[in-house]
């Protein structure tokens, strides 16, 4: 039971610090170790993804990583750049299923800047393919063509792609309200057509599990419309990338979600959604709920520890309903805490 820990950039060290805390709290053993990806991968290596790292990332059954990038490291070349490091981790570990989870707890219902009524109880899971796609199709690039630049991307998705989301999809959705919604463009894109058909084909082996299907377009609207129609939904690796942040932020609260994604043998790599939110680095303040989350995440998904995730669930809806607030959703009458000291609650109520 061997974690690579990757605490990354900006806030990550902080809220990496806590989650850590937490899982030596649950005293189940694990071995965890520490590498560096990222903007501190690059000051360090001059790589964002160092070989080290991927050793160690390859050993582990499990990766948990804090968050990457910085204004520091905006400005330099595309290869050195921390988003890459990203990138590369997840394609080298073969991670090509990402699911998020978009939870409103019910004593935050008023961070949302929706009507409380519209998103009180909200409980969705986003599945995202995450290795093709347009974002890795060949050819790309930028070129000069008759006299003028060109930029160019290419969409593909193979069948078989879609098939192993698509069974990730149905068995979260078996394990969860047995709905699910599939998203593409198939009236204006060939790929997501052929999407729609493989997932639409895969139904029949899932016939406790109601398929339907929605353009994303659409899905963006009805996301902010009345979110609670959904239960899970899947989509490609860049309608995912929009949708998911969509989702999360229906929540008001991008410090409390988690996330997972998983290769095909359940190892994973477990992150907070949010991203390493510069203007409060170094200051205590950032709130370590999501990368908690995901460790609690990483317990079900790798470990099959479900007893354990939920106590660590619980531990958090526990620290929310004493009133513990970090400033990110803080709101009077609720008592505001740091980083550490939310982690200390955290702590108690395990
Ligand atoms: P961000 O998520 O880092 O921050 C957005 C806002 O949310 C900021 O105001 C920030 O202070 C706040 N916030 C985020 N997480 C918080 C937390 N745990 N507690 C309290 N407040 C929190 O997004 P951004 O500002 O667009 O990006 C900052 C950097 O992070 C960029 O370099 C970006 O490339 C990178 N990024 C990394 C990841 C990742 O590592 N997976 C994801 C997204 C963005």
């Amino acid at each position: 039971m061997k974690i690579c820990v990757l605490p990354g950039d900006g806030i990550g060290p902080e809220i990496m610090a806590e989650a850590v805390r937490v899982l030596q709290a649950l005293d189940l053993g694990f071995e965890m170790e520490e590498a560096l990806l990222g903007g501190a991968a690059v000051d360090a290596t001059g790589k964002p993804y160092p070989e080290a790292t991927s050793k160690l990332a390859r050993e582990a059954d499990a990766v948990l990583l804090g968050a990457v990038g910085g204004p520091k490291w905006d400005a330099m070349p595309r290869e050195q750049r921390p988003e890459r490091g990203l990138l590369a981790i997840r394609k080298e570990l073969g991670l090509f299923a990402n699911l998020r989870p978009a939870i409103l707890y019910p004593e935050l219902a008023n961070a949302s800047t929706l009507k409380p009524e519209v998103v009180a109880g909200l409980d969705i899971l986003i599945v995202r393919e995450l290795t093709g796609d347009i974002y890795f199709g060949q050819p790309r690039g930028i070129e000069v063509r008759d006299g003028q630049r060109y930029g160019f991307n290419t969409m593909h998705y193979t069948e078989s792609e879609i098939r192993r989301i698509g069974r990730v999809a149905f068995e979260a959705a078996r394990k969860r309200n047995k709905r699910l919604c599939s998203v593409d463009k198939m009236n204006v894109l060939e790929t997501t057509q052929l999407w729609r058909d493989v997932m639409t084909e895969l139904a029949p082996e899932y016939p406790d599990v109601e398929l339907s299907h929605m353009l994303v377009d659409n899905a963006a609207m009805q996301l902010v419309r009345a979110p609670k129609q959904f239960d899970v939904m899947v989509t490609g690796n860049m309608f995912g990338d929009i949708l998911s942040d969509e989702a999360s932020m229906l929540t008001g609260s991008i410090g409390m979600l988690p996330s997972a994604s998983l290769d095909e043998n359940n190892k994973g790599l477990y992150e907070p959604s949010h991203g390493s939110a510069p203007d409060i680095a170094g200051k205590g303040v950032a709130n370590p709920l999501a990368t908690i989350l995901s460790a609690a995440m990483m317990l079900r998904y790798t470990f099959g520890k479900e007893e354990a995730a939920s106590r660590v669930e619980n531990a958090v809806k526990a620290v929310l309903a004493q009133g513990y607030r970090t400033g990110d959703i803080y709101e009077p009458g609720t008592k505001k805490v740091g980083t550490r000291e939310m982690g200390d609650a955290v702590l108690a109520a395990l």
